[in-house]
C-alpha cells in the first residue's frame, strides 16, 4: 500500500483587482487562457448576456469590461449530475389523493416537508454549485414528496426551475409499481431503500417498468453476512474508520455486479453507475462495456480522489467522526488506482466517464453517531469542487484538458440526452450555450465555515474539509446560461 504524505501549502499568489463596467446585460471577459475543446489555451474573449448564446472571439483581446490576471483560466462551466438539495414541492391534498403515496397523513407529510424545506433550500446548493464553477446540476429525488411517477417529477421538476438559479435537472425517483418516464434516467435507491433495501424480486419488478429505458442506481448496500453492529462488535475498529470498514470496496462490487445483471434482465438501454468510489469498482463497469447489451456510463465520485481511509486519520477528530458517505471512503491503495483509472480512461477517448460530487447538505446533528453507530452518511462538498480538481492537477498529473472533459463535456453530453438545454453544451463554441468556469488554479485556498455559511445562505453550514492545508484553487466567476456570477465572496449576478 502506497503511503500517505501531506503536501506542503503553495505559496499565496498575490490577487490582482478586476475591472467591471457600468451594469449592463452583456459582458465581455478577456484571457489569454481559454479552455478550446481541442485541449489548446488561446487568448480572446468571451461575451456574455443572459439567455444568450456564448459569443467568442480567439486572438483579438481588444477592449473588454473585464480583463482577467494571466493567472486566470476560462474553461467550460462544470456539470454536476449528482446532488441533493433536498428541498421539494409541497404537494396539495388532493394531488396526495391523486398522486400518492397511498396511505399518508397528509398533514404530518406536509410538516416533513416543511421541516426538510427549512434545513436547506434550492437557492443555497445554487450558490454552493456556483462557488464550485458548477452552473447545471442534476437532483436527486430522495425528498419526502419526491419525483415518482409522471405528475410528482414535472411538478417537482417545475418548482426546481422556478426556485433555481441556473437549469437543474430532476432525476426522476424509481419505487416499485411507479410508472417510468420515457426519455428520461430513472434514479434507482434500491439498494438503500428504506434503509434496508429492497428485496431482489421487488426490485427486478421495478426494472422491468423501465425496459428501453436508462437508468442510474446506487452503488452501495450493506454487507449480506454481517450487520455493522456485529461487525463493529467483532472487530472493534477506530470509530473514525468503523463505517468505511464495513462498507469497503466489496459492499459496490457486490451491489454493481447484481444491478448489472437486473438491467440485463430487464432489457434497459443504459444503466449509470453512480458515486463509484474504488479503482476495482471503476474497471468492473469498465469491463462490462464489452460483455453487456445496453451501455455503461461511469460517474466517478468526486470526493474519493480527495478522501481516504489513512487521510481520516490525520485530519482532526471531531471533523472525521462526521465525513462519513454513501459508499464510504475508500482505501489509499484503492483510491490511487481509482485516480489512475479514471485518469487512463478519460485519454483513451472514453466519453462517458465523468465526475460527480454528491452533494449532500445533512444537518450536523443528524450526522452525529448515535448508540456507538454513525448517523446520516454524505457531505456537503459541491463548493469545494475546484479545490477537488486542484488536487488531482497538482498531485497526480491531471491536465486541465482531463478536467474539462471529466467536469464539463463528459457530464454535459450525458445530461443533454435527458433534457433540453437552451443552446448546445459541452463545448466551447460561439453560439453554444454560456457556461464557465473562471478561476484561478494556483492561488491558496482554506475553509473559512463562517464565511461559507453566510455566501451561501447556509445557517447550518460545516465542512468535512475544515482545516485541511495545500488547498489550492480560487473561483472568480461563473457564467450560467450566460448570467456572470461574481463568485469570490457571496455569489453575485453582474449582469
Ligand atoms: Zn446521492
Amino acid at each position: 500500500m502506497a503511503a500517505f504524505t501531506p503536501r506542503l501549502p503553495p505559496r499565496p499568489v498575490p490577487i490582482p483587482c478586476f475591472f467591471v463596467s457600468d451594469s449592463k446585460s452583456s459582458l465581455r471577459i478577456s484571457s489569454r487562457n481559454i479552455h478550446l475543446d481541442d485541449g489548446t489555451l488561446a487568448a480572446g474573449a468571451v461575451t456574455c448576456t443572459p439567455g444568450a448564446p456564448l459569443k467568442l472571439e480567439l486572438g483579438k483581446r481588444g477592449s473588454a469590461d473585464i480583463v482577467l490576471p494571466d493567472s486566470v483560466h476560462i474553461a467550460l462551466g462544470r456539470f454536476d449530475p449528482h446532488v441533493h438539495f433536498r428541498e421539494t414541492a409541497i404537494p396539495t391534498r388532493r394531488e396526495v389523493e391523486e398522486f400518492g403515496p397511498e396511505g399518508v397523513d397528509y398533514d404530518s407529510l406536509v410538516a416533513k416537508i416543511v421541516a426538510a424545506n427549512a434545513l436547506y433550500s434550492i437557492r443555497s446548493g445554487c450558490l454552493a454549485a456556483l462557488k464550485g464553477g458548477v452552473c447545471v446540476v442534476g437532483a436527486m429525488g430522495n425528498t419526502p414528496w419526491g419525483p415518482v411517477g409522471p405528475y410528482r417529477h414535472e411538478r417537482i421538476q417545475k418548482h426546481y426551475t422556478e426556485h433555481a438559479l441556473f437549469p437543474i435537472v430532476m432525476w426522476p425517483r424509481m419505487e416499485p409499481g411507479a410508472e417510468a418516464i420515457m426519455g428520461h434516467e430513472g434514479k434507482d435507491f434500491g439498494s438503500t431503500f428504506g434503509g434496508s433495501g429492497l428485496t431482489g424480486q421487488t426490485r427486478r419488478d421495478m426494472f422491468e417498468l423501465w425496459r428501453g429505458q436508462a437508468v442510474s442506481y446506487h452503488n452501495d448496500q450493506a454487507r449480506e453476512e454481517e450487520s455493522i453492529v456485529e461487525y463493529k462488535k467483532r472487530i472493534q475498529p477506530d470509530e473514525v474508520l468503523l463505517h468505511h470498514e464495513y462498507f469497503n470496496g466489496d459492499t459496490v462490487l457486490a451491489c454493481q455486479a447484481e444491478t448489472m445483471k437486473l438491467a440485463k434482465e430487464a432489457g434497459l438501454s443504459s444503466l449509470l453507475a453512480r458515486h463509484i468510489p474504488t479503482g476495482p469498482a471503476l474497471q468492473q463497469i469498465l469491463d462490462a462495456r464489452s460483455v453487456m447489451p445496453y451501455a455503461l456510463p461511469a460517474e466517478v465520485g468526486l470526493d474519493y480522489v480527495y478522501w481516504c481511509r489513512e487521510r481520516l486519520l490525520t485530519q482532526k477528530r471531531e471533523t472525521a467522526l462526521i465525513n462519513y458517505r454513501r459508499p464510504a471512503h475508500p482505501s489509499r491503495e484503492d483510491q490511487l488506482s481509482l485516480i489512475e483509472t479514471t485518469r487512463d480512461s478519460v485519454r483513451s477517448g472514453d466519453g462517458s466517464i465523468f465526475f460527480g460530487t454528491d452533494h449532500a447538505p445533512h444537518a450536523l446533528a443528524s450526522k452525529k453517531f448515535k448508540n456507538g453507530l454513525p448517523g446520516a452518511p454524505g457531505t456537503r462538498n459541491i463548493e469545494h469542487s475546484l479545490q477537488f480538481y486542484s488536487e488531482l492537477v497538482n498531485r497526480y498529473g491531471y491536465t486541465q484538458r482531463d478536467i474539462d472533459l471529466l467536469a464539463s463535456i463528459n457530464p454535459a453530453k450525458h445530461m443533454a440526452q435527458f433534457f433540453d438545454f437552451p443552446f448546445e453544451v459541452g463545448t466551447m463554441t460561439d453560439g453554444a450555450m454560456a457556461n464557465l468556469a473562471i478561476f484561478e488554479p494556483e492561488a491558496a485556498y482554506q475553509v473559512d465555515e463562517a464565511a461559507l455559511a453566510s455566501q451561501l445562505e447556509d445557517p447550518h453550514y460545516h465542512s468535512a474539509m475544515t482545516g485541511e492545508s495545500g488547498l489550492r484553487g480560487r473561483s472568480v466567476f461563473t457564467v450560467a446560461n450566460g448570467r456572470v456570477w461574481n463568485v469570490e465572496k457571496a455569489p453575485m449576478p453582474l449582469n
